[in-house]
């Protein structure tokens, strides 16, 4: 870090884009915070991004360090750097990205910078800054302007983005959070994760990982105080540039401490991640299921997100006879704990799932047959409506008088809120129901080595990747 004086040249702004790099900056420099660095960090971290910039540019299209071109090439199609004409002598390109970062001066005009609002005196051209490019971009450039006034630290935040944001070979993912330490830990992550993309390129790293796993463990590090986190995802292709947007909500912290700090919830957590998980043919992780069960946490604008709820309702429900009734405990206990804590649910379920329960474990015919008849319908509201009035008609016909009436299940059953994941949540009810009864409903028997080993899984710490880390695959 630099004299005091010098401070004041980096900032965090509410730009999504340039507040990833300028973390990615502040790290780089191994400064704290964004506004500790100083103009002879900034000089560090201009000369770094120019020398890795031009490496890459200049790399074998088979080389591992051509991979980082590839992530320039996702953020600044159009830049001098990644055109498809520029020069492949290092010291050349290297000359002509040198003015890229100068210092503004400011003895001569002048505007406010595009970001940060400080006096900037370099104009940059949309080539330069990302997803500032086309129609669907963030920004447009007001007519008559010649380009877009960014300040040196904002330079240098706009290049320090690839960074500081999780890449691919075509897109990158930035984290906004309202706890900076978490925005700082994502940083940091992908500060190393970039130096080994560009020693041992994409391949180098481990299949499967994802940002919202990074994301997780560095909300897991701040603690468990509410705060919402965004993730926006984005490619800047010439042709077809796309912006995703998810969001978790501000509850997931204390979530994520209470699955920790709970052994039957950190149990069903990992249950979920060790069904997540996929291999390819050769055995290898194709997707890593604590990644993907980190997804769960994330919700998609569009409304288009699988949730943890609907996949332990699926595994529930298509998996069953491989749980033991520990299993089904655990994940109907985090089912339930999502729905409190997340979803601000608070039901009992218990009348109506005793009814179902009572109606399965006693009525004619095979309990299999009828807890089969009961899952084709769990999720339908009018065809659960019908099973349960025959369910109710069925127990005070043998004379066992039914625990709950048509009161205690409209609610589940009527076009309104919640009521879909109510039905979801009466499911893992009546499973731990006949569990706890001992209503012997599983179709296949559970293959006993199969589950000594997932047994040995289980007890894995969650949030971590199956094999190892991502970077100590290679
Ligand atoms: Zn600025």
């Amino acid at each position: 870090m630099s004299a005091a004086v010098a401070l004041g040249c980096l900032r965090a702004t509410s730009h999504p884009l340039q507040r990833a790099g300028a973390w990615a900056a502040a790290v780089m420099a191994g400064c704290e915070r964004p506004d500790q660095v100083g103009v002879s960090d900034l000089d560090e971290v201009a000369a770094r991004i120019v020398a890795d910039a031009c490496r890459a540019a200049v790399a074998a299209k088979d080389a591992p360090a051509y991979d980082w071109w590839k992530v320039l090439f996702a953020l600044y199609p159009n830049a001098k750097v990644t055109h498809a004409g520029r020069t492949r002598d290092e010291d050349v390109l290297r000359a002509a990205l040198a003015g890229m970062f100068a210092p503004d001066a400011l003895d001569g005009g002048t505007w406010p910078c595009t970001f940060c609002g400080t006096d900037a005196s370099a104009l940059w051209a949309k080539s330069m800054l990302p997803m500032f490019d086309t129609n669907k971009a963030l920004n447009t450039l007001p007519p008559g302007v010649a380009g877009w006034p960014v300040c040196r630290g904002c330079r240098v935040a706009m290049w320090a983005l690839p960074y500081g944001s999780w890449v691919t070979a075509g897109s990158a993912t930035v984290l906004s959070c309202e706890r900076e330490g978490a925005e700082r830990q994502f940083a940091e992550r992908n500060v190393q994760r970039a130096r080994r993309i560009m020693h041992a390129g994409f391949t180098g790293l481990a299949a499967g990982a994802r940002p919202e796993l990074v994301v997780l463990r560095a909300l897991r590090g701040v603690g468990p105080e509410l705060c919402a986190t965004t993730l926006w995802s984005f490619k800047n292709d010439n042709q077809d540039p796309w912006l995703r947007v998810t969001r978790t909500r501000r509850a997931i912290p204390r979530f994520l401490a209470m699955v920790e700090g709970n052994a039957p919830l950190r149990r069903g957590w990992r249950l979920l991640e060790l069904a997540l998980t996929q291999r390819d043919k050769s055995g290898k992780v194709a997707a890593h299921g604590a990644a993907e069960a980190a997804r769960l946490l994330f919700e998609a604008e569009d409304g288009r997100s699988r949730s943890v709820l609907r996949q332990v309702n699926y595994l529930l429900r298509e998996a069953e006879g491989t749980w033991s009734p520990r299993d089904l405990s655990d994940l109907a206990r985090l089912a339930f704990t999502y729905a409190e804590e997340i979803l601000g649910m608070d039901v009992d379920l218990m009348p109506v799932a005793t009814v179902i329960a009572d109606w399965i474990e006693h009525g004619s015919g095979s309990p299999r047959g009828r807890l089969a008849e009961y899952r084709s319908v769990a999720l339908s509201d009018y065809k659960l409506g019908l099973l349960l009035v025959q369910a109710h008609g069925r127990l005070w016909f043998d004379g066992r008088p039914p625990q709950a009436g048509p009161e205690d299940w409209k609610p589940l059953l009527q076009q309104r809120s919640r009521a879909w994941e109510q039905r979801m949540l009466l499911f893992a009810s009546v499973s731990k129901l006949l569990v706890e009864r001992g209503v012997a409903v599983n179709e296949k028997p559970v293959d006993a080595q199969e589950r000594e080993r997932t047994e040995r899984l289980v007890e894995l710490p969650v949030l971590a990747l199956d094999d190892d880390d991502e970077m100590g695959a290679a």
